[in-house]
C-alpha cells in the first residue's frame, strides 16, 4: 500500500463562500478590487481577536500577554494588538515609536536586541520603558547615557540561559548566543547593576521560536522559571517583571499540526502556583509573535503568465521572493517546503494538477509552491499563500529587481 503523503491542517479559519475565500468577511477577489492592485497582504482583525481570547481562556488570569511587534509592525496591526493585549515588545527605535504611539503606557513596553545604539537608548530610557540589557557593555553604556540625560531608566537583564527550547524553528538560547547575558555571568552583572543608577526590573529569558510540541515548551517553561528563581537571589531589588519568552509556533508545512495549547496552560497554572510565594511581586510575561497574528494573514498575488516546460506547468504570478522570503523558502529553511496555498477566486474545482507557482524575478529560489495540487489556473487567478501575518511583509527584500511594493491592509 502507498502511505499517504502528508498535508497542509486545513485553512479553516478562513470561510469560503461560492468557492471564493473570504479574508474579513470580504470576498477575495473583491478585496483586490477594493486594495486597488496585487499583490498585497491582508490581515482579519477577528482572527487576532479570537486568537488572543482562546489564550486568555486557557492562560491563567495573571499571565500577562505581550505581542513581539516585530513579526508585523504595521501600525494598525499593532493598534489593534495594543488593545487586546497586556504590552508589546519592540526590537528598533522605529518599533518603539510605533509601539508608543498605540498609548500603551511605557511600562508595559520593552525594548530588547543587540546592538541597541546610543540613540535607542536615550530614547528607550527617555520613554519610560523597560529595557532588555543584552550584554555587560550595554548596560554601562545606558548608565552613562542615563547619567547624562538625568532619566533614570528601568531595566531588566535579558539571560542567554544554559538551556534551548528543543526542536524549535529558531533555536535562540542554549549554548553562545549574541542574544543576553550568559547565564553564569549574569550574577557578576546584577552585582554591578546594583552599582549603577538603573531601576532594575527583572528578568527576560526567551529560548527559542516556532515550536509546536507542547513538551518542549513546558520543559523550557518549567527550566525558565527554575533559573529566574536561581537569578534573583543576585538582584540588587526584587523581581517586578519576569518575560518568560513564548516561541508558540504555527503549522506552515506539510505534516505539521496546531500547538495543542491545553497542556502548556496548564503547567503554566501549576509554575505560577508553585513559584507565586518565591516571586511575590513579579509580573509574569509572556510574549509572542507569529502565534498571534501569523495564521490571520494571507498574501495575495496575481496569476500574469501560464506556460509549460518539459511537461511541468508554471503559473507565473507578479508576487513573489521579493515580498514573501519566507514563502519561498529562503528565510532559515533548509530543505524547501511548500507553505499552503489556494487559488483565492476558485478554491476547490476538478482536476487537480502539480503546478510550479513562481513569481517574476530571474532567480529560481522565486518559488511560491512547487509542484503543488492546485484546480486549473487561468491568467488573473488570485494565489493566496496561507500563514502570512508574520514575517511576512516585514522579513522580505522589497527592493530586490525593483519590482512595485505590496500593499498591506487590516480588514
Ligand atoms: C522574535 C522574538 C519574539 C517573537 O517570536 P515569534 O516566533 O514571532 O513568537 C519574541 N521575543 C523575542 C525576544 C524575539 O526575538
Amino acid at each position: 500500500m502507498k502511505k499517504a503523503l502528508p498535508e497542509h491542517v486545513p485553512m479553516d479559519q478562513f470561510k469560503v463562500i461560492d468557492n471564493c475565500l473570504q479574508v474579513g468577511h470580504v470576498a477575495v477577489d473583491r478585496l483586490a478590487e477594493r486594495v486597488g492592485q496585487t499583490p498585497f497582504y491582508a490581515y482579519d482583525r477577528q482572527l487576532m481577536t479570537d486568537r488572543v481570547a482562546a489564550l486568555r481562556g486557557q492562560f491563567p488570569e495573571d499571565i500577562h500577554l505581550h505581542y513581539a511587534i516585530k513579526s508585523n509592525p504595521m501600525p494598525a496591526v499593532v493598534q489593534h494588538l495594543a488593545g487586546l493585549t497586556d504590552g508589546l515588545d519592540v526590537a528598533s527605535l522605529k518599533e518603539l515609536r510605533v509601539a508608543l504611539d498605540t498609548g500603551t503606557s511605557p511600562r508595559n513596553i520593552s525594548f530588547a536586541g543587540p546592538g541597541k545604539s546610543d540613540a535607542e537608548l536615550k530614547a528607550a530610557a527617555a520613554a519610560g520603558i523597560i529595557i532588555n540589557l543584552e550584554s555587560a557593555g550595554e548596560m554601562e553604556r545606558l548608565a552613562t547615557i542615563c547619567n547624562q540625560s538625568g532619566h533614570r531608566a528601568n531595566v531588566a537583564v535579558r539571560v542567554n540561559p544554559d538551556f534551548e527550547l528543543k526542536t524549535s524553528g529558531m533555536k535562540m538560547a542554549g549554548g553562545p548566543k549574541p542574544f543576553g547575558i550568559d547565564a553564569e555571568e549574569v550574577p557578576a552583572v546584577l552585582k554591578r547593576l546594583g552599582q549603577l543608577d538603573l531601576a532594575f526590573q527583572g528578568f527576560h529569558i526567551f529560548s527559542g521560536s516556532q515550536n509546536l510540541r507542547p513538551d518542549a515548551i513546558i520543559e523550557a517553561q518549567t527550566n525558565t522559571f527554575a533559573l529566574a528563581l536561581k537569578l534573583a537571589d543576585h538582584a540588587p531589588s526584587p523581581v517586578q517583571w519576569l518575560n518568560i519568552g513564548g516561541g508558540f509556533g504555527i503549522p506552515y508545512f506539510p505534516g505539521e499540526q496546531r500547538l495543542d495549547l491545553g497542556p502548556v496552560a496548564d503547567n503554566l497554572a501549576t509554575l505560577l502556583a508553585r513559584h507565586r510565594a518565591d516571586l511575590p511581586e513579579a509580573e509574569i510575561v509572556v510574549e509572542l509573535g507569529r502565534y498571534l497574528v501569523g495564521e490571520a494573514g494571507v498574501y495575495v498575488c496575481e496569476v500574469i503568465d501560464l506556460k509549460k516546460s518539459r511537461g511541468e506547468t508554471y503559473a507565473v504570478t507578479n508576487g513573489g521572493l521579493h515580498h514573501h522570503l519566507a514563502a519561498s523558502g529562503n528565510f532559515g529553511q533548509v530543505i524547501r517546503k511548500n507553505y499552503p496555498v489556494c487559488i483565492g477566486n476558485r478554491v476547490t474545482g476538478d482536476p487537480l494538477t502539480a503546478v510550479n507557482v513562481v513569481g517574476p524575478l530571474c532567480t529560481p529560489l522565486d518559488i511560491l509552491g512547487d509542484k503543488y495540487a492546485l484546480p486549473p489556473v487561468q491568467i488573473g487567478d488570485l494565489i493566496v499563500v496561507f500563514q502570512s501575518g508574520a514575517y511576512g511583509y516585514t522579513a522580505s527584500p522589497h527592493h530586490f529587481l525593483s519590482h512595485p511594493e505590496p500593499v498591506e491592509v487590516l480588514v
